[in-house]
């Protein structure tokens, strides 16, 4: 016969922590704490497997139930020398959900039930008071009414109120038992006329109905909402919690609380909480008073000149103490919990894991590891890696206050402050003179990198997660808000407005990157604080680390942040990037145009000392370590300008004919660029570019080797091949360029060409390819666009029905697409290792800083994963984990 009810209390309980799945997380702790001897209000859990049976057989129950429930009520009774219904000698219950994961949504939990006109006389007299008594039902019939008989709240809350006026109360305090008395039967009033017949005076009824409307909860739509969120599948079910009421409403000598064991927004090691005096269970939460604080230390930092609970309430006060050291150390974690003093006897009603903001999780993994608790592994597996972003980037100051002019998307954590802008150039000049800007635009494109450069934030009005806006940003670590569609942006007037609220070019505007907001004005950040315990948890992570974690950086400053954040390379250097700003783009653009080899020559002859002192500048920047860098891949068209205005403005700065640069501009046009002339296919055609690169690297490596006195050992990439003579085409070139400067320069410089896989094409020829290439890196971002057929920038208008109706359960150009892609990548590694031993396996592109990816990664044995320089710390903490056999879920 399936065991159904699970009872616990008086130092024991049938169930334990280990059975969360069955018991629920409230159950399966309560049990628990009963098992280590605290003082627990006995009671007993239905389990989730009855939800399960009740949802598979039209909501009836397994015909054992009643029998099993009907016992553990004897049980409790016998415990606590009560009987449930008893006239004389009443058990009061309480009824509460619990599911495995704490879910709101939930049914909300019923106290004192049991109560009717009979038992409520009984208590009165047992109690020696009736206003407790009293005060007990009409809570009980307003919260039954509420979640079980479905009669709002707010029709209680006026009786109340009413009857507060007419005698001329302000507190509920000041009601004594006759007020409650006659609120009671105005309440049950209420109930008969909303029902048409009166409030459930049977216990047995009252009990059968809250046990329902648990079960009834998990179906509504707020919890399936909350499921659908947070992948939280139907079929776990809830439990349902009756528990022997005890009462922090019985007087000045009772009182009901909440406390953490330690701060959960800082972490520190304090009690730290708070209770109400003559209450029950919501009215802390409720706000209908204000709650005292726990400790004596809490109260004077707060100024409050109510007493806490360690003055208050000694002796309670003491035992608190005494289980909250108890709690930590057996669950090896900082609790939640939820207790009531009844008469000065402290009771535990709930303990569970507790909530922290990033910066406490921190500190507790790693005070816990310090106190001994944890291991340092143990600490290292404790912190989530995605919640590291938080920390990395300045925050507003939660104690700022926000006027909040709009909502955008959260596309790129972090906050950001300066004065409005709405064009690249307009960025570019500011931050020339050293100004802030935040750049406003309704979406960005490639010619916007310099200006989102420049800015310290971006906000666009269209646009969604991946959108160029959020995507470039999350690489650049610049905080973004994305799709912020309630803003209208006036370019002629140059104003952005929203919600009645205009503000002009040049106002100050602040944008939130972790919470989408976007804030008038400037306001107080908290700076990152890279030291203390995030160096001690990242120190612990490297190591049990194998991967290795690298950067894709172009510019120094984001070397170095990279360096800064623990790089150990740069894994891709997207060389383009260079090309975009100032002078550069108009060499670049007489490249574009010349009529043949000569003109691209001369063209690329003024780019050569350019990238020439870029390469160096970060060859010396990153001391030694690996630098790959990959040869031109974007398509030529992205260099030109399109619009007329555009066009005629630049030929003339370029002192070239318009119409020339529209007709190329309009040749160089692709119906589909993606897959177009670009990658290897732009050396192959104009080996000429390569060369010119691959001198600039060479020179470069002389040059800061040289000044550094650390060998440069570039590793140069060729984008997008998908064959092995296209490789050994430029790769010719480079080695032919390599030889010329060596004997120019007479110093060889120790080099390696090795190849992106980024078609599937390239994939399946690894073996071939491996025999002309020493590295290879994974260009999942293309390697998703070419295997799934989607393109990234069109994905946005489909992904979300893919991803509602569980086609796809990630985003792929998120989360690495396991089944697809990554069967790609391991056949690749395997054949690419087999045909060359020793080939250097790496991943850049977005899935390097995501953890679920970088557990991939780990698992086919790649030597590197390279990520944007914000993610370094994510990406090292998340290979640790993966090291460290973290089951990673990505967690919504
Ligand atoms: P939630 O999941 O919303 O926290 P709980 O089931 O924990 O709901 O109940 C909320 C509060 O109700 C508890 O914190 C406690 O104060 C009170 N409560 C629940 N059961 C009892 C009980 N048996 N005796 C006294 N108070 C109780
Ligand atoms: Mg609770
Ligand atoms: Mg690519």
């Amino acid at each position: 016969m399936t065991k159904w009810v699970y009872t616990f209390g008086d130092g024991k309980a049938e169930g334990n922590q280990g059975l969360k799945n069955l018991l629920g997380g409230k159950g399966a702790n309560l049990a628990e704490m009963s098992n280590l001897g605290l003082p627990v209000p006995p009671g007993f859990t239905i389990s989730t497997e009855v939800c399960t049976y009740y949802y598979a057989h039209e909501r009836r129950y397994p015909a054992e139930l009643a029998i099993g429930v009907d016992a553990a009520l004897k049980h409790v009774g016998a415990l606590t020398g009560r009987a449930f219904g008893d006239p004389e000698n009443p058990l009061l219950v309480s009824v509460r959900s619990g599911a495995r994961a704490s879910m709101p949504g939930m049914m909300d939990t019923v106290l004192n039930l049991g109560l009717n006109d009979v038992t409520v006389e009984a208590m009165a007299r047992l109690a020696n008071d009736a206003r407790f008594a009293w005060d007990s039902y009409r809570r009980f019939i307003t919260m039954y009414s509420n979640v079980v008989l479905d009669i709002e709240h707010h029709n209680f809350e006026d009786i109340l109120e009413e009857y507060k006026d007419s005698k001329g109360f302000t507190l509920d305090t000041e009601l004594g038992a006759d007020d409650w008395r006659h609120l009671v039967q105005a309440y049950k009033a209420c109930v008969q006329h909303h029902l048409g017949r009166p409030f459930p005076q049977d216990p047995h009824e009252q009990l059968w109905g809250a046990i329902s409307a648990v079960f009834g909860s998990w179906m509504n739509a707020r919890a399936i909402k909350y499921r659908e969120l947070h992948a939280i599948p139907e079929s776990w079910g809830t439990a349902v919690n009756v528990q022997a009421m005890v009462f922090g409403n019985m007087g000045e000598t009772s009182a009901t609380g909440v406390a953490f064991t330690r701060n959960p927004s800082t972490g520190a090691r304090e009690l730290y909480g708070e209770f109400l005096i003559n209450a029950q269970g919501e009215d802390v939460v409720a706000g209908i008073r204000t709650p005292q604080d726990i400790t004596e230390a809490a109260r004077l930092a707060a100024g409050s000149t109510k007493p806490s609970l360690e003055a208050a309430m000694p002796d309670a006060y003491r035992e608190l103490v005494r289980i909250y050291g108890l709690l930590e150390t057996h669950y090896r974690d900082m609790q939640d919990m939820e207790f009531t003093i009844e008469r000065g006897k402290l009771w535990m009603l709930q303990t569970r894991n507790g909530k922290r903001t990033a910066k406490a999780a921190l500190k507790i993994a790693v005070d816990l590891a310090n106190e001994g608790l944890i291991s340092r592994e143990e600490a290292v597996l404790r912190v989530d890696p995605a919640a590291l972003d938080q920390l990395l980037h300045p925050t507003i100051d939660p104690k700022a206050e926000r006027i909040v002019v709009a909502t955008g998307l959260p596309a790129s954590p972090g906050a950001a402050t300066g004065a409005i802008v709405f064009t690249s150039e307009e960025a570019e000049a500011a931050a020339r003179e050293k100004r802030k800007v935040i750049l406003v635009r309704v979406e960005t494109s490639p010619e916007d990198i310099h200006g989102m450069h420049a800015a310290e934030g971006i906000l666009t009005t269209r646009g969604g997660m991946t959108s160029h806006a959020a995507v470039v940003a999350r690489g650049m670590g610049k905080p973004c808000v994305s799709g912020a569609g309630a803003i209208r942006i006036d370019m002629v007037n140059g104003t952005v407005s929203a919600g009645g609220k205009v503000l002009k070019r040049g106002d100050s505007i602040t944008i939130d990157g972790s919470t989408g907001q976007v804030l008038q004005g400037e306001i107080a950040m908290l700076q990152p604080e890279l030291s203390g315990e995030f160096a001690t948890l990242m120190g612990w992570a490297d190591q049990s680390r194998r991967l290795k974690v690298r950067t894709n950086a172009e510019t120094p400053l984001d070397a170095r942040m990279a360096v800064k954040f623990g790089a150990e390379g740069i894994g891709l250097c997207r060389t383009e990037h260079m090309f975009f700003d100032g002078e550069r783009i108009i060499a670049m653009r007489e490249m574009i145009l010349a009529d043949d080899e000569k003109g691209r020559r001369a063209a690329l002859a003024k780019l050569l000392p350019m990238q020439r002192s870029d390469f160096i500048e970060l060859f010396e920047i990153m001391k030694g370590l690996p630098v790959t860098i990959r040869l031109l891949d974007p398509p030529l068209h992205e260099f030109l300008p399109h619009e007329p205005r555009e066009i005629q403005e630049i030929a003339e700065a370029m002192g070239a004919s318009p119409e020339k640069l529209r007709v190329r501009a309009l040749e160089l046009r692709e119906s589909n660029p993606m897959l177009g002339f670009r990658g290897c296919r732009l050396a192959v055609a104009y080996p000429e570019i390569a060369e010119m690169q691959a001198r600039a690297i060479f020179e470069a490596a002389i040059e800061a080797g040289s000044r550094t006195g650390a060998a440069v050992s570039p590793e140069i990439m060729v984008p997008l091949v998908m064959t092995r003579a296209e490789l050994d085409l430029v790769k010719a070139r480079i080695d032919a360029m390599a030889a010329a400067v060596a004997k120019e320069r007479g110093v060889t410089v120790d080099y390696s060409v090795g190849t992106m896989i980024e078609l599937p094409r390239a994939a399946l020829r690894a073996a071939d390819i491996a025999g002309s290439a020493a590295f290879f890196s994974f260009g999942t971002n293309d390697l998703t666009q070419t295997t799934l057929g989607i393109s990234r920038d069109d994905a946005g208008s489909f992904l979300g029905s893919y991803k509602a109706r569980g086609i796809l359960a990630e985003d792929p150009f998120v989360t690495l697409d396991r089944e697809g892609v990554g069967e790609l990548v391991k056949l690749a590694a395997e054949r690419g290792r087999a045909a060359r031993a020793g080939l250097k396996l790496g991943l850049c592109g977005e899935h390097g800083g995501d953890p679920a990816s970088i557990a991939f990664c780990e698992e086919v044995g790649l030597d590197y994963v390279s990520c944007s320089p914000f993610r370094v710390p994510i990406a090292r903490l998340a290979a640790a984990q993966a090291a460290l056999g973290r089951v990673t879920k990505t967690e919504g």
